[in-house]
């Protein structure tokens, strides 16, 4: 099974993980957060882009990571800062989200240049 070898961030949006073939990829941690499979989270997906479209994004803290657990051998729990834990990656799914969110260079540039503008 593939897995991650380090995961990173990059900066306050960015995670950037190596696995274990050799894959180097960044993603946005709102992605990250998007994809939390936790029964809540799913349900609650559904339900908001149909009545309160937006409303995700308003949390504060939700985007921002505060920790990541290793779960046995097949996983890693995310805490955010808005408190929620509950939501385990699988390695699999994880790979899955590294690769189809996965982040250009140029992209990566234009974050850093975006947050380091801000400060
Ligand atoms: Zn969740």
């Amino acid at each position: 099974m593939l897995r991650p070898l380090s995961l990173k961030r990059r900066n306050a949006a960015v995670l950037c993980s190596t696995w274990s073939d050799g894959l180097e990829s960044c993603i946005l941690l709102s992605d990250l957060r998007d994809a939390c499979p936790c029964a809540h989270c799913s349900g609650e997906q559904i339900m908001g882009q149909i009545v309160f479209p937006g409303m995700k994004t308003l949390a504060p803290g939700m985007n921002d990571i505060a920790a990541l657990t290793p779960v046995g051998n097949y996983g890693i729990q995310a805490s955010w800062k808005d408190g929620h834990d509950t939501g385990i990656y699988s390695f699999d799914m994880l790979r899955s989200i590294f690769e189809s969110k996965r982040l250009s260079q140029q992209t990566l540039d234009d974050i850093d240049h975006q947050l380091s503008s801000h400060t």
